[in-house]
């Protein structure tokens, strides 16, 4: 019979060793970007559990005073700031008076995001974060990407400055953290495929008549994570998962065509990724973003995190199916921009913050956030939008100009 003490210690296989980090004196000091949004929140959910690792040094937000201020006081932030330019007097009235410095408008972002730490989260939602996250870029080690729009967006303008000044990025999609996790050290060249999962979002069930007349409350009911408004829209259409292919093909080194898609509405599963010898590594885990966000901040270890463990016999099953192009056309949409090009994958993100917008505020059905982004991305092929990508002022430009074509067609 086998006792306890004679199974301790018997790993006869090498495990790998945890990566040395550099030793440090002291927490370490990190800056949250989006700091009052889905993501924000959970990374501070994560560091009020572990307040001697970690000193808050920036928060920003877009508009939310009172919350801003109120992480900024429990945290003692150095720095506190507002996107929102006209909010500083009462950001002012707050925070006059306190230890922390404060600031309102794209400069204040940008001063927030230029303060030297250890470890910046990128979660400012949309394209509005690339500035921000460029300007952190020289005043971190590491940025933590949630935000994905600025990664669609900017391509690779985003990745050689993340290269340019010696920026290590950690992923905190789910969907790439896990795939950033399930690649193993054998080289590219033994990587088959890269498979994001998809929950299906709340119109998994649902015919095209019933979609087209979904209400704002529908449309944000995701049945497996609560997100932010904008990305929660995004996952009822599939928009989410076709920005999540640019964003892994920019990651990762694989082609368009080596990214695959499956529904599965447990969302217990990330991602797989098959290798040439006929494995496949998935990433498993329950569907909350503190996994993610964790990982990014302790890599190259992992730290404790209070979130539910999978209980397999309880689970009993896992399902998937194939996304449907007819009912969810924004995939192929995103599909169809990345063959097409850098600043065709611009557009399509500009066209659809545009339509998500609208519908958010009433003035469209979720279906026409498709037809829009189609409609955009045929306009500016033909009048010439669709140029190269050859610095952030022509990323810009063809932003600016997709926003006034998506405008237009409203
Ligand atoms: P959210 O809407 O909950 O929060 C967005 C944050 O950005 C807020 O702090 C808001 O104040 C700030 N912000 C918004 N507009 C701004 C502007 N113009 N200028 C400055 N700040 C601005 O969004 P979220 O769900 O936390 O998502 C953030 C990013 O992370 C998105 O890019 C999203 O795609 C990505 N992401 C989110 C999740 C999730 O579970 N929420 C998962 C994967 C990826
Ligand atoms: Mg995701």
């Amino acid at each position: 019979m086998l006792t306890r003490s004679a199974t301790v210690s018997r790993s006869c296989v090498p495990l790998p060793e945890p990566a040395a980090t550099a030793s440090q004196a002291g927490p370490r000091r990190i800056s949250i970007l989006g700091a009052t949004g889905s993501i924000g929140e959970s990374t501070l959910d994560i560091v009020r559990r572990n307040r001697d690792d970690y000193k808050v040094v920036a928060l920003t937000a877009n508009g939310n005073t009172e919350a801003l201020a109120r992480l900024a006081i429990e945290f003692d932030a150095e720095f506190a700031a507002l996107g929102d330019a006209d909010k500083y007097s009462e950001l002012h009235a707050v925070l006059e008076g306190t230890s922390i410095q404060y600031g309102a408008g794209e400069e204040a972002l940008d001063e927030a995001a230029s303060i030297n730490v250890d470890w910046t989260m990128a979660a400012i939602v949309g394209i509005a974060g690339l500035r921000p996250t460029i300007a952190a870029m020289n005043a971190t080690n590491t940025i933590a990407l949630a935000n994905k729009e600025c990664l669609v967006s900017a391509g690779s303008v985003f990745t050689r400055a993340m290269q340019d000044t010696c920026t290590t990025l950690i992923p905190v999609d789910s969907e790439h953290s896990a795939a950033f996790q399930a690649i193993d050290a054998s080289g590219a060249e033994n990587i088959e495929t890269i498979t994001l999962t998809a929950s299906g979002g709340p119109f998994r069930e649902w015919d095209a008549a019933r979609i087209a007349s979904a209400t704002r409350a529908e449309a944000l009911a995701h049945p497996k994570w609560s997100m932010g408004p904008k990305i929660s829209i995004d996952s009822a259409t599939l928009m989410n998962k076709g920005l999540e292919v640019i964003e892994a093909w920019h990651l990762f080194p694989v082609e368009p065509n080596q990214i695959d898609v499956v529904v599965h509405p447990q969302s217990t599963i990330h991602c797989l990724v098959s290798y040439r010898d006929g494995s496949v590594l998935a990433h498993l885990g329950a569907p909350d973003m503190r996994t993610p966000i964790s990982f990014s901040l302790a890599w190259p270890r992992r730290m404790e995190v209070p979130v539910p463990r999978l209980n397999f016999a309880e689970l009993g099953r896992l399902d998937f199916e194939p996304p449907d192009p007819e009912r969810f056309p924004c995939l192929a949409l995103a599909r169809a921009a990345l063959e097409r090009g850098e600043a065709a994958c611009t557009v399509l993100n500009a066209a659809n913050e545009v339509a998500v917008q609208h519908f958010l505020d009433g003035g469209l059905t979720i279906d026409g956030i498709a037809r829009v982004v189609e409609a955009t991305l045929e306009a500016a092929e033909k009048n010439g939008t669709i140029a190269t990508l050859n610095g952030i002022a022509s990323v810009y430009a063809i932003d600016t100009q997709a926003r006034a074509m998506a405008q237009a067609l409203l």
